[in-house]
Parts: C-alpha cells; structure tokens; sequence
C-alpha cells in the first residue's frame, strides 16, 4: 500500500489506551499506510480524496490491537492433557511427549496457535520455543514462516534448556540441548530473523526457559549474547513455590536475587508469571526496568498462584498479559486474559480495587508493547504509530445492553471481531482468517496431534 493510501474507519467508540486513557463515544481512526495518521472525536475529516477505503464502523469499539507476551505454540498439540497437575508434575508428565516433536508438527502448531489468538485481536505474538530435540529440522524458521502467513507482527523468543536430570534439573537428558549448542542456535535464529527496525514484523529474543531447566553458564552468556545482539531476553520467572524451593535448594537464594545475580534484571529482560514476589522483588522488578507477562488463566490451571499485578503496576513494573502455553490454557485466547486478570486479581488482598477494566485492557495492549519493547511502535491508538487496531462488534446479543464499551470487552462474551489491522494491513474479517486457512489448518493440527500422540506412545 503506497504512503498517501487512507482508509478511514469512523461512526465507532474508541479506546486509544494513550498516556491520558482518551476514550472517545463516537470517533474516527484515519490509517495512511501502515501508520495512524488521526485519531478523534466525531465525524472523520470530510475526506482526505485519496481515502481508498470508508469504514463506517456503527456498533463498534475500535482499540489497538492485543499484545501477547507469553506463549508456546508447540503445545498446541498436547492441549488437554495432565489436566489436574501442579507445574511440576505436569512438566514432568509432557516431556517425554514434547520430546518427540518435529518441524511438521511445530509448523502446524504454530498455525493454529496464531491462527486463533489472531482471530480473536492478537495482533502482535510471541512464542517461547525451548523444546529443540536432535535432528527435529528447522523449528525457529518454521514458527517465524507460520506468523508471516497469518500476518501478525511476531516476537520469537528462542528458548533453550541444558538442565537436565543428571544435572538436577526438571527435564529429561534427551530433551535438552549442550550449553555451546544452544547459545550457537540462538545466535544464529537472531542473525537470520531478527529486525532492528521501526515496524519490524519479526523480532527475536534471547529465552533460556527457567531456572529449573537451564544452568547459571546459560543465564550469564545468554544475557551476554542477548546485550552483545541488541536484543531482549525472555524466560520464566517466579512461577511457584516448588520453583522457589528449588532456587533456594540450589543456589541458596530466591529466583529474583538469583536471576540479578546472572545478569538477567535490566529494561531489556521479561519475565512470565513472577507469581511468587516478595516487596523487595517488586522493588529489584521496579529498580530495573525489569517486564512481567502476567498469564492469570495458566496460573490458576496449574494453581500456580495469583501474582501481586496491584503491587507490580504502584511501584512502576511493567505488566503485559500472556496465553501462556495451551498445554496449560487450552483456550489459547488473549481476550480471556483481560478478564481472568482483572478477576483473578480481585480475588487477591487489593479485592474490588485491584485492577478496572481499562488497566485489564491496558495490560493487554500497551502493558505488552513495553514488556516486548515496542511501546513507540504499538500498544495504543495514537498519531505516528503503527496501524495495529481491532473493530470489536458491540451491538450484538452478547454485548448490545452494555452501555460502556470498554466493560462490555474486558467482562463480557468474547466480542466478534469485524477487522483486525496489523501495519494498516486487514488480517481479519468479520472473525475468518484472510490469508490463511482455518479449516485447513485445523485439520492438520489434528493430523499433527495424532501423529505426535503415536510416536510418544510407541517412544
Ligand atoms: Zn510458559
């Protein structure tokens, strides 16, 4: 689409998600290229005359579109498995099956993985791979083609694992990698996928899975590469107690101290989960500029525990929101978290003051630009950034008799989406998919799960 091409989306509510929360009853979003050009209350600007496109967006809510910070789209096809385990045990139940993957079955799982979260208003994912058993191909490139197709803008968080039992980590011995190996392929899906530029559509970052999985040589030269690279870093953080016993166990000391003693608390670093926080672990978070990917639904299906998100948002830490892997919330829906957040939440010491609907929708918005490091690009509805926005359908059964848009979103039904734009570019339309298949996709996740199912039984 050339520069000076407009498409002028109007008559709608919008939530801008900017710094003041300007919301507005009944406005316009103009997009010129793959920027928002204007945004504002009533009637669009009698025609820019090169608008190639009039939206008339009545019964919408227009917002940016949903930033996930936190996923691993290879367990798309273990989904409904070892349903009433803490992480531990239901870690220790899967690997020997994700052991068994390979580029076929990474490559339709990160279809369906992108596909649903896309048509629901993902328009930025992620996904932390760390499962790369020997000789199972080309899965980074695989992932990276797969996000490409559906046309989200997408962060690959190459993960890792050199923890193995003999080593008194969680997984098994064949399911990792060697410390040289690891780092060696994560330099290499860097080089070969990642954009430093303004709009960039695929990033990559630095993501040794967790302390339980990974050794502290892991942590310090991944964190090395990470800043040598000018790339972020990603791992799990925090998730439960079993976790922090571990880290005391090992390294007589909790996850936070001993993850600043790796290098790894700094402005360039997220972390999921970071459950289990005392005060000074918020304040360590706070100190350092140090992300969170909050993933309330998977927290609560591994009764994980409910992280301090009040706490985290008063010192100043930033909070996205995350699927988290669909081993652990099957759903595999974005928009489910900014209710389970605010709900979840709400259950904790902070109760009906814990988070409102419109920092529900922040986390899932700009909350997760600043965890990935893309808050001037995404994350809001504002002049110069990116055209990543969604057109929620409100007038419907589900949502007709809410009055409040932004309520109607955060606590009701998941709201159809009309459009879904990522760069100024239509990716969704009246909730299908525009440039991938969805039957077909489902099809060969199934095919792929079945497959996968065999071999680790026959393993
Ligand atoms: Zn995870």
């Amino acid at each position: 689409m050339a520069a000076t091409q407009r498409i002028v989306i109007e008559n709608c509510a919008i939530a801008t998600v900017d710094a003041h929360g300007t919301e507005y009853g009944c406005g316009y979003v103009v997009v010129a290229g793959d920027r928002i050009e204007a945004v504002g209350a009533g009637r669009a600007p009698t025609g820019p005359a090169d608008a190639v496109r009039r939206i008339d967006a009545t019964g919408h809510l227009v917002t940016p579109g949903l930033v996930n910070t936190h996923h691993h789209f290879y367990q798309w096809l273990t989904r409904g498995l070892a349903t009433d385990h803490n992480l531990f045990d239901w870690l220790v139940t899967l690997y020997p099956v994700w052991a068994r993957i390979d580029e076929p079955m990474v490559s339709a799982a990160a279809r369906g993985s992108l596909a649903m979260m896309a048509r629901g208003g993902v328009t930025t994912a992620m996904d932390h791979h760390y499962i790369h058993p020997k000789g199972s191909g080309d899965l980074s490139g695989a992932i990276v083609r797969a996000a490409r197709e559906t046309g989200v803008r997408f962060t690959l968080a190459r993960g890792s694992m050199d923890r193995g039992e003999k080593d008194g980590g969680l997984p098994p011995d064949f399911a990792v990698e060697t410390l040289d190996g690891a780092l060696a392929a994560t330099e290499a899906a860097v080089d070969e996928h990642h954009d430093h530029s303004f709009g960039a559509m695929t990033q990559v970052a630095v993501a040794p899975c967790s302390p339980v999985s990974v050794s502290s040589d892991l942590l310090k030269q991944g964190a090395e590469l990470a800043r040598r690279k000018g790339v972020r870093l990603h791992t799990h953080g925090s998730e439960t107690v079993e976790e922090e016993r571990f880290c005391h166990e090992l390294f007589g000391m909790g996850p936070t101290d001993y993850f600043e003693s790796t290098g790894w608390l700094g402005e360039d670093v997220w972390m999921a989960h970071c459950v289990h926080m005392n005060d000074s672990d918020i304040a360590a978070f706070a100190r350092t500029g140090t992300g969170v990917a909050h993933c309330p639904s998977s927290n609560a299906r591994l009764a994980a525990g409910i992280a301090r998100v009040p706490d985290m948002l008063a010192a100043g830490v930033p909070v996205g929101l995350g699927v988290d892997g669909t081993a652990s919330n099957e759903s595999g829906e974005l928009h489910t978290e900014l209710r389970n957040a605010l709900l979840v939440n709400r259950l904790g010491p902070h109760r009906e003051a814990a988070l409102t609907a419109r920092q529900a929708l922040r986390l899932g918005t700009y909350g997760g630009a600043q965890v990935l490091g893309r808050a001037r690009e995404i994350g809001s509805l504002e002049p110069g950034k990116l055209a990543d926005l969604v057109l929620w359908r409100m007038d419907t059964l589900a949502h007709a008799s809410i009055a409040d848009p932004v309520a109607a979103l955060v606590l009701g039904a998941a709201a159809p989406v009309t459009a879904s734009f990522v760069g100024g570019r239509q990716i969704v339309e009246n909730g299908r998919l525009l440039h991938v298949d969805e039957d077909a996709i489902a099809r060969s996740t199934r095919t792929e799960a079945r497959r996968l199912a065999e071999l680790a039984g026959r393993g």
